[in-house]
């Protein structure tokens, strides 16, 4: 106190121009002259995280060789700190670049006393980070000044903007706009520490969620059908699909008209669930159904003029259903062949026929085939048998004997 009040009488004397200038960063600079003596100060802004200890650096150049510098960082009288002393705690200095010296935080204060002198340095202010605030503090460092051989530069406030940083684990969110699956939402974050506002966040929309498929047309038998599958949140369609289709379902065969002995029928298949017809198909014709009587043998034939040695015979016979005629001729008797009225080429199979008389039918030859071929499956065991041994008899030339046979037995039968 005894040098200052003799530098401020000094001082007094003196006429000395002051001129504080901006610095980038919120430092200041000051410019402070005296007859002779003027010195370049700035501090720096800090960013520092709750724990740590923060410095704070004023540098200073000077074109006087100084030994001594003198700041305030607290009011004592009033016991006020030029800072926020919840958040910051003066914990030491450090002078660099500077000759060692006395050093003093007396009081919350900073000093500084060499015996040699420098002409530039740092002042280093140490702090501990309490906590974080929702502002950065404002550090005044008030009434710096410098001295050296009894002059003293003139008083200087500097003011560094502290940020600290708020810790990411105590953040606090609140939903300020839920997301929606295609919109984004929004939150607001404030430090769980300080109760800082940290601003408005987005949070991304969610995207749609997957859910039912919902059948939109049904597919039929020929035509496809289709789907949707719905977001089960927002009801939004996310997906279409095609449904195949389903093809027809055969069911039982119907006859829609009746074959009869002179026209096919036909007979379809309908899908059992459209109904559409899948597939028709005909009927073949029926063989006809000959008139037997007893007048004709079991062919139906009945002798409409009798063979003779030297005229042919015929026969007919008739369709019980439809009415057709059939006509064939019956062959001449040969020499050795006894006649006899009823003894027709025509009362035994049609095979036994050929092979014996040569007879040949008139009709059409599907016809005959047809009517001879059933005859042959209804004829009796006896007729069979008479039938092999005819066969057998002719190829022997023994068939006059097996005619009379035959004649026997179906007199016999009758
Ligand atoms: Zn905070
Ligand atoms: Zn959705
Ligand atoms: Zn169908
Ligand atoms: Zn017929």
């Amino acid at each position: 106190m005894k040098i200052r009040k003799k530098l401020l009488s000094l001082l007094g004397a003196a006429a000395m121009a002051v001129t504080v200038m901006a610095v980038a960063g919120g430092a200041q600079e000051v410019k402070a002259a005296s007859n002779t003596y003027v010195v370049n100060s700035s501090v720096a802004d800090v960013t520092g995280n709750v724990g740590d200890t923060i410095e704070v650096p004023i540098t200073f150049t000077t074109d006087t060789p100084t030994n001594s510098l003198l700041g305030k960082l607290r009011d004592n009288k009033n016991n006020v700190s030029y800072y926020d002393d919840t958040v910051l705690k003066f914990v030491g200095t450090e002078f660099r670049g500077m000759p060692a010296g006395l050093t003093s935080t007396a009081g919350g204060n900073f000093s500084y006393v060499s015996t040699e002198t420098s002409t530039s340095g740092t002042i280093i202010l140490k702090f501990e980070v309490l906590k974080c605030s929702p502002t950065p503090v404002t550090l005044n460092i008030k009434d710096l000044y410098y001295t050296t051989n009894a002059i003293k530069t003139d008083t200087v406030n500097l003011t560094s903007k502290i940020t600290i940083n708020h810790p990411t684990d105590k953040r606090v969110e609140t939903v300020t706009k839920e997301p929606t699956c295609t919109e984004k939402g929004t939150k607001s974050v404030k430090c769980g520490e300080c109760g800082a506002d940290l601003g408005t966040e987005e949070i991304p929309a969610l995207g749609h969620t997957a859910g039912d498929w919902k059948v939109t047309k049904e597919a039929t038998c020929t035509e496809k059908g289709s789907k949707n599958q719905l977001c089960s949140v927002c009801g939004e369609v996310i997906k279409t699909e095609e449904i195949a289709a389903l093809g027809h379902k055969a069911g039982d065969w119907k006859v829609t008209k009746e074959a009869t002995c002179t026209e096919k029928g036909s007979k379809e298949q309908r899908c059992t669930v459209c109904g559409e017809v899948v597939k028709t198909e005909e009927i073949a014709k029926l063989a006809h159904t000959w008139k037997t009587d007893k007048d004709t043998d079991k062919d139906g034939w009945k002798v409409v003029t009798a063979a003779t040695k030297d005229k042919e015979g015929s026969k007919e016979r008739v369709c019980s259903v439809c009415g057709t005629k059939e006509t064939a001729t019956i062959a001449k008797l040969t020499a050795t062949t006894t006649p006899t009225p009823t003894a027709t080429p025509g009362a035994t199979s049609g095979n036994k026929n050929n092979t014996t008389t040569g007879t040949t039918s008139t009709g059409s030859k599907t016809t005959s085939g047809t009517s001879t071929g059933s005859t042959a499956v209804k004829t009796g065991d006896s007729t069979n048998v008479a039938g092999m041994v005819a066969a057998v008899a002719a190829s022997a030339g023994i068939l006059v004997i097996c005619g009379v046979m035959v004649m026997r037995r179906r007199k016999v039968n009758r």
